[in-house]
């Protein structure tokens, strides 16, 4: 059985969290929306996200997303916040708060981190948050960056798909999900494979690899050919 997650943006839609140099609840959107869709598509991942429209309280707004949660049947609950504390220009940084999953936060944190630049500011017990106290399977929140530090908003806008990217990563791996495979995976580039600078035929590069036919070549350095399909065997012969 596949494993599932259900993700939640922080705040909602008209009970806003932190604003500075970026919108928290704008932001925190558009990270579980990316993060989600590439669980489902590149991954072979099973869940939902939710982000509240409705509430206009604080404590509403809480228990919406809580309730929301706790509504679908899954395996991990996380949820994307930015922090805030004062304005600077200096960096602050990354950080993933837990009830009880210490290692999952450590890894998340660091993975952000390595991807992005930003600070790894490491995980942090917050037993006290309602999230986390209140959601009935393991759960974390990502605080992503600090919407008042100039650096981290910098290198939060430059390695966007990067931040998101290193979330699922870690989200995949802990809940098992494997990269799903498509034609696309196969990034190869165009090559060409020449004799004495003149003659060429044409071949692709993929991982390091030339790959080239194997007729194609022989033609080129004017060898005989002979496949034995029973063996799968290409005997190649020089012409005496
Ligand atoms: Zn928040």
């Amino acid at each position: 059985m596949t494993k599932k997650f259900v993700g939640s943006s922080g705040h909602g839609l008209k009970i806003r969290g932190a604003k500075h140099f970026i919108d928290e609840v704008d932001e925190a959107r558009k990270v579980t929306n990316e993060v989600h869709r590439i669980l489902t598509s590149e991954y072979n991942g099973a869940g939902t996200v939710f982000h509240d429209n409705s509430s206009i309280t604080q404590n509403q707004n809480l228990q919406t997303i809580v309730t929301y949660h706790n509504g679908q049947q899954r395996d991990l609950d996380w949820s994307i916040h930015f922090n805030a504390a004062s304005a600077i220009d200096g960096p602050r940084g990354v950080e993933v708060l837990y009830y009880d999953v210490k290692d999952l936060s450590a890894r998340m944190s660091a993975a952000i981190a390595k991807a992005s630049g930003l600070k790894d500011r490491g995980a942090k017990q917050r037993k006290e948050l309602y999230f986390l106290k209140n959601t009935s399977k393991p759960a974390i929140l990502i605080e992503v960056c600090f919407v008042d530090s100039k650096a981290d908003v910098e290198l939060y806008y430059s390695n966007f798909n990067a931040v998101c990217a290193a979330i699922a990563e870690v989200l995949a791996a802990h809940l098992g999900y494997t990269k799903a495979q498509t034609e696309q995976a196969y990034d190869y580039a165009e090559a060409k494979v020449m004799l004495n600078d003149t003659k060429a035929i044409s071949a692709r590069i993929l991982e390091g690899r030339t790959y080239v036919q194997v007729r194609e070549i022989a033609d080129l350095l004017g060898l005989k050919l002979v496949y034995n399909n029973e063996s799968k065997t290409t005997k190649l012969y020089e012409v005496k």
